[in-house]
């Protein structure tokens, strides 16, 4: 049997539709839009084109958008003042700066600036903290575990009870998704393991997962043996493990592979994301819905 295909493409259409017309509804009784800045520094390619795409999409769903791009040796005081300048700025209900940052630049202490309640990117340690806490304490979920959950819950993945695995424990991913499956709650209720590079029997942790949830950075580290037949397979995992021509463009890309060997995976799962086109698409979508959220609250709309 090969597993249903959880695309995160076709997921973020249907997403980004719902907000589009949450933005018209409030436009019409409030007469407001969602304001998102972007604060780019320097001139790092990535970080170049994450920023576009993100701005793309916030003018895309009718927000105000506003990428604010600053020297690469924008000292460290006026880069807080900015922030500061945005906190205070009533237009602008979600500010993201894009990391890394210039080495010259303490990013704890950039992060930490923003106004919690304008941190749609969930790295505020008030947010962390919300987020442990769980229920109405949330405010903005992290957007790459909140696309996940949104994922398997949109796939229509029984959650409740659910033996979750987490393969990896870092701060944005691993430990914020293994905290939201154990929450109570729709989409949660789940019982969680998270394995790391200590674990011992990594394999047979898998080998229990209803839902295995991979983010490690190593591509085809999950075996398709590992894996229980009909289990829920999320893979996070984006490697670049090469380089190819595009034939649409012509133009030189990655050839991107996931932490899960994809191909055997899927003759086994009975759900699975792929990579790319699964997990992926789904971070710019919930930081979009982070936004919209953050001015719900302001309006006590939510
Ligand atoms: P990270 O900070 O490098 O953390 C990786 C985690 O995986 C660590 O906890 C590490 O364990 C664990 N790990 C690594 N190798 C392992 C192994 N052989 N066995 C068991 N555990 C292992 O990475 P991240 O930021 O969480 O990202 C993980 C992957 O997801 C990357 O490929 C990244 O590109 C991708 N990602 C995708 C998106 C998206 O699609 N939007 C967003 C974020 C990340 P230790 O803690 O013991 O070192």
């Amino acid at each position: 049997m090969t597993a249903k295909l959880i695309k995160g493409t076709e997921i973020r259409e249907q997403i980004l539709e719902e907000i589009a017309s949450e933005v018209a509804q409030i436009k019409g009784k409030h007469g407001v839009v969602p304001g998102l800045v972007t604060i780019l520094i320097g001139e790092n390619p990535a970080s170049v084109s994450y920023v576009t795409l993100k701005i793309k999409t916030a003018h895309r769903l009718g927000f105000k958008e506003v990428q604010d791009s600053q020297p690469e040796n924008i000292s460290e005081e006026d880069l807080l003042a900015l922030i500061d300048k945005y906190n205070n700025d009533e237009s602008i209900n979600g500010i993201l700066v894009q990391l890394p940052l210039p080495k010259h630049i303490d990013e704890k202490k950039v992060l930490n600036a923003i106004d919690p309640d304008k941190d749609v990117d969930g790295f505020h340690p008030v947010n962390v903290g919300r987020l442990m806490i769980g229920g109405d304490e949330v405010k903005f979920p992290p957007c790459t575990p909140a696309g996940i959950q949104e994922m398997i819950v949109r796939a229509g993945v029984e959650t409740s009870g659910a033996e979750v695995v987490v393969v990896g424990r870092s701060n944005i991913v691993g430990k914020p998704i293994a905290n939201m499956m154990l929450q109570k709650g729709e989409g949660a209720n789940s019982t969680v393991t998270v394995v790391h590079t200590r674990t011992k029997d990594l394999a047979d942790h898998c080998k229990r997962a209803d839902i295995l949830i991979v983010a490690a950075g190593v591509p085809g580290l999950v075996k398709p043996e590992w894996i229980k037949p009909g289990a829920c397979v999320i893979d996070v995992g984006v490697n670049r493990v090469g380089e190819k021509v595009s034939e649409k463009t012509g133009k030189t890309i990655a050839i991107l592979r996931g932490d899960v060997d994809f191909d055997e995976a899927k003759q086994i799962a009975g759900s699975i994301t792929p990579v790319p086109g699964g997990v992926g698409p789904m971070t710019i979508t919930m930081l979009m819905l982070n936004t919209m959220k953050s001015l719900k609250y302001k309006l006590g709309e939510n």
